[in-house]
């Protein structure tokens, strides 16, 4: 079995799991993301996968400079078996658009690879994964940022930035600044697309969307 390296920032990342979570699950290769794609679908690192249609690993090259990260899949990304197919994908794909940056350079994963929901009626709510839940995981969103050693990370909602930069990091109070992390020259948090769209009002939306989009603008010079 592989060995967690030491974290050199992200308070999550120093809290080993429970259990080993993913790591026994990785593939000899951890380096190389056709291994790592494949070798996710015999995870059981916790318990989200036995309600979940499939894993949804990363989407992207592997010289992508550009790496998103998410929470979680949804509804929609478990049955398709790919990240940000969704709504919140096509605001993501818009998002980007606007800001100048080509989503076929960008890699897009999140940062626990099954589908957590809980049932209403015949609808699959999602529902947040917990913070063993989150460190079990993680040791494939590590594998494909080493993998991948993008020059830009950019964290999409407080699952993502709490994982990767501490579970003190509120995103309102430092959205599209830059931060250090041991995965990137540059990373930077900002909103997850998911949030904007349960704005209510039209106009607090809108003005949100545009926020958003600057975000990515600032984001996209230092690419
Ligand atoms: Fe494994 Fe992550 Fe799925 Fe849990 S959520 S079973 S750790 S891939």
């Amino acid at each position: 079995m592989s060995r967690r390296k030491k974290p050199e920032q992200g308070e999550l990342f120093e809290l080993p799991p429970k259990k080993d979570g993913a790591l026994a699950y990785l593939p000899e290769d951890a380096h190389d993301l056709g291994s790592l794609a494949k070798a996710i679908h015999a995870c059981e690192g916790c318990s989200i996968h036995e309600n979940a249609t499939q894993p949804v690993f990363g989407d992207g090259a592997a010289d992508s400079r550009m790496v998103l990260v998410g929470e979680q899949p949804g509804d929609k990304e478990d049955l398709a078996g790919k990240p940000f197919v969704g709504p919140a994908g096509r605001l993501l794909d818009k998002t980007l658009e606007a800001a100048g940056i080509d989503r076929g350079t960008v890699y897009i994963t999140n940062v626990v690879k099954h589908f957590k929901w809980t049932p209403r009626g015949k609808r699959r709510l999602h529902s947040k994964p917990s913070p063993y839940e989150i460190r079990a995981c993680q040791p494939w969103l590590e594998a494909e940022l080493s993998a991948i050693k993008p020059k830009v990370l950019v964290l999409m909602g407080s699952t993502a930035a709490q994982a990767v930069l501490g579970s003190g990091f509120r995103v309102t109070k430092s959205r599209g600044e830059p931060h250090i992390s041991p995965f990137s020259e540059h990373t930077f948090a900002t909103l997850h697309p998911a949030a904007l769209l349960r704005i209510q009002l039209d106009y607090a939306r809108e003005a949100a969307e545009k926020e958003f989009i600057e975000d990515f603008k600032k984001i996209a010079a230092y690419l």
